[in-house]
């Protein structure tokens, strides 16, 4: 076979492109690195969202999806203490869900079938070294002296992109890596439990399900500002954290930071009774949407986190909905590029543009700045504290005297280093959150 595209990758980004080319005709070949396909991949993971409807309409149905989220929970840990915002959306119990929690080896699997069901050849184990060139364009992949041509080859070969790097196709100023300073690590465990345990413990009923999200300011002695989650499966819950990765030093230790989290007393007393049954880490991109690599060039388009497209505040981390939507529009693109017989990086453009008006590039440029809360210390090492101690005072009603809420809250902020002033400047800053 001849393909008309090549696609790295079968993550979600990779697999969704894969069908929407299939059912439009287009041969396709789908490489990934893993056997089965989705044995290298991890998220959280919610996937948001309800982009898988243009390809595959009863995704939510049939796809091995483990609960529909219809609770998310947001809260500041301390030392010792947790102050929790608990919100229950009845309007997300319903179809399409907002959210789903899903386990990536099983979905990725699914997905990848489903590409091959649609006619895609999906060749998995084999990692991809190298791309081609001809005359500057790419051309096709290289596995020592053997090329596999195709007129389009799309790149979603995810956070760690060695493919990208080895070819100089990143940003401006890579060279051989990124800078740490755009990546997070993400760390992720699967804790098993029993399912009856899991819903009376969560309050769930049926196939409903939670998202919990929380800002650590509870690692002691360090300056790492991490993140902590937990997201409730059929009989098991993924657990895990986002550590952004200038904020470590060589004395910190991931696999640290993730006990932290789980010896939390508000979060310990939840894993009680629970088997740890997987574990992993992957790398996160953070970076300003300005430094994302060119989406697309003479022969090629890359979609996915490969492209940089993943969003995390503390509060969310949405990586997956951008993966499918670029895969998407680059699929569209490669319609478009074989009807007009075209792949040339004008042709392609098209796919830059598609990003531009979709709701992908424009969530990246209206939130822009929200490095500038997500990354300042106080957000973890200050206002956790603040407010646990503010909000335990207020409420501790031991017949004393007291003060209003403000008052107390405003006097436990300074006291763990926010006076009035820091908290009217990051009172501005946190309008980017
Ligand atoms: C701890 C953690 C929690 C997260 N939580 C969430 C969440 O709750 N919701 C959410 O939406 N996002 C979340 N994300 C982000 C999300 O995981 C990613 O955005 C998403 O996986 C991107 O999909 P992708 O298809 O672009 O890349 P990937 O899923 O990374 O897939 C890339 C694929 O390429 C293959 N590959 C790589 N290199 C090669 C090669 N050279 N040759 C052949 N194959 C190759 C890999 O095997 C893999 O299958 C989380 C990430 C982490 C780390």
């Amino acid at each position: 076979m001849k393909p008309d595209v090549i696609i790295i990758g079968a993550g979600v980004a990779g697999s969704s492109c894969a069908i929407k080319l299939a059912q439009n005709g287009i041969k396709t070949v789908l490489i990934d690195r893993g056997m089965p396909i989705g044995s290298k991949n991890l998220s959280g993971g919610v996937l948001w969202g309800n982009d898988l409807e243009e390809i595959i309409p009863n995704w939510q149905e049939e796809a091995p999806i483990e609960r529909y989220i219809i609770n998310k929970k947001v809260g500041f840990l301390s030392e010792s203490d947790a102050t929790v915002l608990d919100f229950h959306f009845d309007s997300w119990n319903n179809k399409p869900y907002p959210g789903v929690a899903l386990l990536r080896a099983k979905f990725d699997e699914w997905l990848a079938q489903q590409a091959e069901k649609a006619g895609v050849v999906v060749l998995s184990g084999i990692t991809v070294d190298e791309l081609a060139f001809e005359n500057g364009a790419v051309v096709g992949v290289k596995q020592e002296d053997e090329i596999l041509t195709a007129p389009i080859v799309i790149i979603a070969e995810g956070a760690n992109p060695r493919l990208l790097l080895k070819h100089g196709m990143t940003y401006r100023g890579a060279e051989d890596r990124y800078d740490y300073r755009d990546m997070a690590i993400g760390l992720k465990e699967v804790i098993k439990l029993d399912q009856k345990i899991l819903e009376e413990r969560f309050l769930l009923e049926g196939n409903q399900g939670l998202a919990g999200e929380f800002i650590m300011g509870n690692i002691p002695d360090s300056d790492v500002l991490a993140g902590g989650f937990f997201y409730t499966n059929k009989a098991s819950l993924s657990i895990g954290c986002v550590v952004h990765l200038d904020s470590m030093r060589t004395k910190d230790r991931v696999y640290e930071i993730i006990e932290h989290f789980k010896n939390h007393p508000y979060i310990a007393r939840l894993l009680k009774g629970g088997e740890s049954i997987e574990y992993g880490a992957k790398l996160i991109p953070e970076m300003d949407y300005k430094k994302f690599p060119a989406p697309s060039g003479d022969g090629f388009m890359v979609i996915g986190d490969a492209a940089g497209f993943v969003f995390s505040n503390g509060i969310m981390i949405q990586g997956m909905n951008y993966g499918i939507k670029s895969g998407l529009l680059a699929a569209d693109t490669a319609i478009e590029a074989k009807q007009n017989g075209d792949y040339t990086a004008k042709s392609l453009k098209s796919y830059d543009k598609a990003l531009n008006n979709s709701y992908v590039m424009k969530d990246f440029k209206k939130l822009k700045n929200v490095k500038k809360m997500t990354k300042n210390p106080r957000l973890f090492k200050v206002y956790p504290k603040g407010i646990n101690d503010g909000f335990r005072n207020y409420l501790t009603e031991t017949g004393d005297p007291k003060d209003n809420m403000m008052k107390i809250l405003l006097k436990n902020m300074k006291e763990s280093g926010a006076g009035l002033f820091t908290l009217m400047r990051d009172g501005l800053r946190a309008r980017h959150l």
